[in-house]
């Protein structure tokens, strides 16, 4: 049970406390954030509201912890890591009850992000040992004007404090993507969790505590983005940060230092489908695609673009399944369930509102209780209206109709996002010359977007972000490159 046996070290009364210096602490402000359940929409959490002086002492921690962890041997960091993945797994079941209550996520969905996260975690351990491992070494004659006078060895050397702000849709996978390369690079970290996904991110930073990594190593600060977000992104500490979340990624970057910044944001990720598609293939892909977790996924599939002549066949498909996907609480396993916010069911409300008015026609009644709003294809969406561009974060998928490949593309690359697409068409080299003209970070051919298995590159272009994830490509850019150059007094050639 969430907050009960192993994890009662992390509640006090009704409010669960913040992880600085290996310790579970009170804030002192006395204050405390709420974390309302988007099913019930009643306060289901409590967690401490952090002050400045608590973050100031958890870099400060978190800045002594890292020299001596950097001088960890990578097996024994490595080693760690195994275990607090182990204990990560061993303990799915509580943190999956947290990620129900808070952001409505389907049981059996929360069980797998678990799962998922552990596997990531031991992944990354397994990844940092072989590529931290290695360095380069090179000479000098191979460029213009040198002799071999001169030895280079390189090595990756870590940054030092990373921050690591995830958001609520992924609270403990998108948490661990970050925790582990910082720490197999022999980093030190400071988590700030999403409001809505801070409990189940707690229970997560639990399961490293007890693995028992070096007090301050890892901390966890709790409280509002908004409240806590610029003096925690603009600390003269933190040397790198990790974000995924939405535009306030933009703001941060334009806020922070000369530092690394791994900005993963959102997306109006597109679905091209062409004549030759295998509909049935596609319309099993729109619904897993654009309405898993409803529709709550950096990689959704925002917005379906069909060529006209087989745009009826496929809407009937998809219609046809969507009248199967079941809507109700995510304790039951339901497909759709809640929105994690009234605003944000406000904010879908708006954009099918405003595709109401435009004349875009409803496939199925808008139909919303509360903050659950049932699945909706909007057909024939024309680019003036709102949700022909805009991220829904909800379980409502516009569908517009096109007379050229090349339509698709524009509308694709017209958006300011990036972040993924997908075509679907039997012809493989149609696949890769449409895949080559969208402006996106990656693109799925007949398939939906989506962001694993998590060894894969990950990145957005444009608006969607800054930089790549996947486990290697973060431990890469969790580290620095440092050389030493060996001068010789003469030039030397190994003869054999
Ligand atoms: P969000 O509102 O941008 O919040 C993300 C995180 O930023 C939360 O932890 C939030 O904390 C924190 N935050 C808020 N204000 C801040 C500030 N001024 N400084 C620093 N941190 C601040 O995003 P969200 O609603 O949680 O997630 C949905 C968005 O994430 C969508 O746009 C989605 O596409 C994107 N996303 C992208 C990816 C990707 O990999 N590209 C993956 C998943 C989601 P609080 O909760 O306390 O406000």
């Amino acid at each position: 049970m969430a907050g009960n046996g192993v994890f009662a070290d992390i509640l006090d009364g009704d409010v669960y406390k913040y992880y600085s210096d290996g310790e579970w602490k009170k804030s002192s402000s006395g204050k405390s954030v709420s974390i309302v359940n988007p099913t019930t929409r009643k306060t289901q959490y409590k967690v401490q509201a952090c002050t400045q002086e608590e973050v100031n002492k958890v870099m400060e921690t978190a800045k002594v912890a890292q020299k001596s962890w950097a001088k960890t041997p990578l097996w024994k960091r490595a080693e760690l890591l195994h275990k607090a993945a182990a204990i990560l797994k061993d303990h799915k079941a509580p943190i999956a009850e947290c990620l129900v209550k808070e952001i409505a996520k389907p049981a059996k969905d929360a069980v797998t992000e678990v799962v998922r996260s552990g596997d990531l975690v031991s992944y990354c351990a397994e990844e940092g040992v072989r590529i931290l491992g290695e360095g380069k070494y090179l000479v000098s004659d191979s460029f213009p004007g040198n002799e071999r006078t001169k030895y280079c060895l390189t090595s990756k050397i870590p940054l030092g404090v990373v921050l690591a702000i995830p958001p609520f849709n992924y609270p403990v996978n998108l948490a661990v993507s970050k925790i582990a390369p910082a720490l197999i690079a022999g980093n030190s970290l400071v988590l700030k969790p999403p409001t809505q996904g801070a409990v189940s991110a707690l229970h997560m930073v639990h399961c490293f505590h007890l693995a028992g990594f070096p007090k301050g190593l890892i901390s966890c600060v709790t409280g509002k983005g908004s409240e806590i977000g610029d003096f925690l992104t603009m600390h003269p500490s933190v040397n790198c940060i990790s974000f995924t979340g939405g535009d306030t990624g933009i703001a941060i970057s334009k806020k922070a230092g000369m530092i690394p910044l791994q900005m993963e944001l959102g997306g109006k990720d597109a679905c091209i489908v062409l004549e030759d598609a295998d509909l049935d293939l596609v319309a099993g892909n729109i619904i897993k695609g654009g309405f898993s977790y409803s529709g709550q996924r950096c990689t959704a599939v925002k917005v379906v673009l069909v060529m006209e002549s087989v745009a009826d066949a496929l809407v009937e498909k998809v219609n046809a399944k969507l009248s199967k996907l079941t809507v109700g609480p995510p304790e039951e396993n339901c497909d759709i369930t809640p929105v994690v916010s009234e605003s944000s069911a406000n904010f879908i409300e708006g954009l099918v509102m405003d595709a109401k008015e435009k004349g875009a026609t409803f496939c199925q009644a808008y139909k919303r209780e509360g903050n659950l709003i049932w699945p909706l294809l909007l057909d024939n969406v024309r680019p003036d209206m709102r949700i022909a561009w805009e991220e829904p974060f909800g379980p409502v998928l516009p569908v517009i109709r096109i007379n050229s490949v090349e339509e698709g593309i524009h509308h694709c690359n017209a958006s300011n996002f990036g972040l993924q697409g997908c075509v679907f068409t039997k012809d493989i080299n149609k696949a890769i010359l449409i895949s080559d003209t969208m402006e996106t970070g990656t693109v799925q051919i007949n398939s939906a977007p989506a962001r694993g298995p998590d060894h894969f590159p990950f990145q957005g272009l444009k608006d969607s972000g800054i930089g790549s994830q996947g486990i290697t490509n973060s431990i890469n850019m969790m580290t620095k490159i440092k050389s030493t150059v060996i001068n010789l007094p003469s030039p030397s050639y190994t003869m054999g």
